[in-house]
């Protein structure tokens, strides 16, 4: 099955999903249009690049939303994937852009106050990346500029906050792990979850240690997860990839992987190692300094996760190197 649907859908009934392409291996980002007489609800953005802006204004006519009317967008997160056309969907439908309160304050601090690199590269020299990659850094920081327009009003959504339409209610539920507080949305009549980039069909969604944010992010994720099983959900609606018929078993399927990975980790400790020594030999292939940054963030995840649950120990010096206890 091509991962890359590139048609519009309705998955569900009054629910479109509209491939928006991004220039990442990803390829697209699926945005959501909750067709509600009262006014749509707009799930998720996309990247501002051009081709993006362009899929917009199509599905703007296809899907009449500017005449029927856009009640809000909910970004499910901050990365620019999902948030980048921001400005651009408030210019279009006038309507309020929200997202959970702790992730506009990141969004605003990452994209508008331009912090220098200099704590992600002292994070990542420490845990053992060679200053190539560090240098790489760089150029990352003009490109976000780029890419990410935000209007001057954020919305403020809260964990738990039930948005009523005329035929269903939206509940925001926080996650974390993926970022620190990622928007899932319940459809309550439809049984559905817009579950953003917290679960997908295919690929495990990426789970990080940042400097700045959530030190535990695989144990957040982990117990996010649980949470999301109590809800009867019919189907997952995902930013990535397919959709998820049986959200319950993907769920299931997600966290043993990283039981299994973290087993892993702690059997390559078998003499003190820095984060990035782990890296390289979990991920066998080779791997671009962007591809490798991750690598080494997710392995610091684990490897945090292992320390913090006491099945590791850690020695700070000139590089953090990890070891059995
Ligand atoms: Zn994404």
């Amino acid at each position: 099955m091509n991962p890359y649907e590139t048609e519009i859908t309705e998955p569900v009934k009054g629910i479109f999903r509209i491939p928006i392409p991004v220039p990442l291996p990803l390829k697209f980002v699926y945005a959501y249009a909750v067709m509600d007489p009262q006014g749509i609800w707009i799930i998720d953005l996309g990247m501002d690049v051009p081709e993006a802006r362009q899929v917009w204004a199509s599905a703007d006519q296809t899907l009449g939303l500017s005449a029927r009317g856009v009640a809000g967008v909910i970004v499910t997160h901050y990365h620019p994937d999902h948030i980048g056309l921001a400005q651009f969907a408030y210019d279009l439908w006038h309507a309020p852009i929200h997202l959970l309160e702790g992730e506009i304050a990141v969004a605003r601090r990452i994209f508008e106050d331009n912090p220098t690199a200099i704590d992600m590269a002292t994070f990542l020299q420490k845990n053992g990346a060679p200053a190539e990659e560090v240098l790489f850094l760089k150029r990352e920081e003009n490109a976000r500029r780029t890419i990410v327009h935000l209007p001057t009003e954020l919305v403020a959504l809260e964990d738990g906050q039930r948005i009523p339409l005329s035929d269903t209610t939206l509940q925001i539920i926080q996650q974390s792990g993926h970022t620190d507080h990622q928007a899932v949305i319940y459809d309550e009549a439809r049984q559905v979850l817009f579950c953003g980039d917290q679960i997908l069909s295919r690929i495990t969604p990426n789970i990080s240690l940042w400097p700045d944010s959530d030190p535990n992010p695989l144990a957040s994720y982990l117990s996010s997860l649980n949470r999301l099983k109590e809800y009867p959900i019919r189907m997952g609606l995902p930013a990535h990839e397919h959709l998820i018929d049986d959200l319950n078993s993907r769920i299931d399927a997600i966290i043993a992987h990283h039981y299994e990975r973290g087993d892993e980790v702690e059997q390559l400790l078998d003499e003190p190692q820095t984060g990035y020594q782990v890296a390289r030999r979990l991920f066998k292939r080779p791997l671009n300094p962007y591809q490798m940054r991750f690598a080494l963030s997710e392995t610091l995840a684990h490897l945090e996760y292992l320390r913090l649950a006491q099945r590791i120990a850690r020695d700070d010096g000139e590089f953090i190197r990890y070891r059995h206890r």
